[in-house]
């Protein structure tokens, strides 16, 4: 069996499973945020009753994330939703925005979008933020209400998105009816060169296979290349296995994995056992796809959709109108240090925003030291303009004042994020770029798509 296989098989409590199985698999964790929240906390209390219980308390994760530093009522309302059903639940595991837990959250306009207006809980982004809470281990079965769940996956456990029909299910029972996915494997090999990230692997992957190339399977990335990866880097492969329709991804465990999960279920107390899934000697694939790490260059999705793949070399004449660095996938602390190392000591020459995906980032790029700056100055001083409120922002465009949104026709972006369909960050005339945090920041220092080999000192 597979990875996916081994690990869907002991969920479901079989000896043995195949790709086309239909099986009831075991919860080990639930996630929800603001967007479908509210949905998902509806269909459970239609289905199971107004005074039912989530089946396991310490199995719900509620984190807001999305709609939050907005003026729209109606999204501030939603997070009063999931702070109502959490304390009447009494969850352990919802990161609430704000301290009061009898309170209120309402954005404040006046306080400006630079500034942080959350509590000491709010944990940012739902994806970034399960691992690094301690809420992602080796072998387990995480379902959330958001396509990028798959990201865990780097974390060798099935993880997939679901909608809120199957989510106030789960909520209610603990359990799915699954299809067990065929297995599409890319085999890593050799190491990442100077200049080129985790999201050029990712890109020029879904450039291989196509935007649907992987539609309902799962996605098996191995081979002797992964050991070079740091979890950011799995994370970021893992999290765009949906942009090629892929259910899921999955990393073999290896003791990176071990180090990080145990790092942080001590750090937040949340439950250390797990036991990961190792491959058999004998897997079946339905692809298999060989990638030479040495030989891949920064690569760049291009509009409409993330399987546009071209090399940045190639993509010059290409003038821009702004940058952004941020994302579950393209936010993280390694992200903004690849970003602040092409950036330092220069100015962008076009709109650049950078949004931390979590306030334990904004924290790190706030008190790391490159010299007499902290990273987070070096990013400011290149013309960056950077938001201390951590969270989705403009990767999914979101309410009009949402910060970095593109609410002009017309206008392209380079984006490290993971998703360019049309209007994804705004304005429907828009276009997207998909890139590295380095390729943006080459690019927003010359207002052209550019290879960020070009500025690597
Ligand atoms: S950062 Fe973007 S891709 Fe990630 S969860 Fe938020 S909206 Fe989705």
């Amino acid at each position: 069996m597979t990875l996916t296989e081994k690990l869907l098989a002991r969920a479901a409590g079989k000896s043995s499973v195949q790709a086309g199985d239909n099986i009831w698999v075991n919860a080990d964790v639930l996630m929800t945020h603001d967007v479908c929240g509210p949905g998902t906390i509806g269909v459970f209390k239609r289905e199971f009753g107004q005074t039912a219980k989530v089946w396991n308390r310490e199995r719900v994760v509620i984190i807001p994330d999305h709609y939050i530093f907005t003026a729209d009522s109606k999204s501030n309302r939603n997070v009063d939703i999931l702070r109502d059903f959490s304390r009447e639940q009494g969850l352990p595991y919802f990161y609430d925005v704000i301290d009061d837990p009898n309170g209120q959250w309402k954005y404040d306009v006046a306080k400006g979008n630079l500034k942080r207006q959350y509590g000491s809980n709010y944990a940012g982004v739902c994806h970034t933020a399960l691992p690094a809470k301690g809420h992602t281990r080796p072998g387990e079965v995480l379902f959330g209400t958001d396509s990028h769940t798959c990201m865990a996956g780097a974390f060798n456990e099935f993880a997939t998105g679901i909608g809120n029909t199957d989510a106030g299910f789960v909520m209610g029972t603990g359990k799915l009816l699954i299809k067990v996915p065929e297995t599409m494997r890319f085999r890593l090999e050799g190491k990442l060169q100077p200049g080129v990230m985790a999201k050029d692997v990712i890109l020029h992957v879904i450039g291989e296979i196509g935007f649907d190339g992987a539609t309902y399977r799962a996605m098996q990335f191995d081979g002797p290349g992964v050991a070079s990866l740091s979890m950011d880097d799995r994370m970021t492969i893992a999290n765009m296995a949906i942009e090629a329709g892929g259910k899921n991804a999955i990393f073999p465990f290896d003791a990176r994995t071990a180090e990080y999960v145990d790092s942080r279920t001590r750090l937040n107390g949340t439950k250390s056992a797990y036991d990961p899934v190792e491959a058999d000697a004998s897997q079946s694939f339905v692809y298999e796809l060989v990638v030479d790490l040495d030989q891949l260059e920064p690569t760049v999705a291009c509009h409409p959709d993330p399987g546009q793949r071209k090399k940045a070399k190639d993509l010059g004449s290409i003038k821009l109108d702004r940058a952004y660095v941020g994302s579950c996938t393209g936010g993280k602390t390694s992200d903004f240090v690849e970003f602040a190392r092409v950036l330092r000591g220069k100015k962008v020459v076009i709109d650049t925003f950078g949004v931390p995906a979590t306030p334990d980032i904004v924290r790190d790029l706030q008190a790391t030291r490159w010299g007499d700056k902290t990273i987070w100055q070096i990013l400011e001083d290149a013309g960056v303009r950077m938001t201390e409120n951590a969270g989705c922002a403009a990767c999914l465009g979101g309410p009009v004042d949402t910060f970095g949104r593109i609410n002009q026709s017309g206008l392209k972006c380079i984006s490290a994020t993971n998703r360019n369909f049309p209007g994804r960050m705004g304005d429907k005339e828009s276009q997207v770029f998909l890139a590295s945090p380095a390729t943006v920041g080459a690019s927003a220092l010359t207002g052209w798509i550019t290879d960020p080999r070009e500025h690597l000192v």
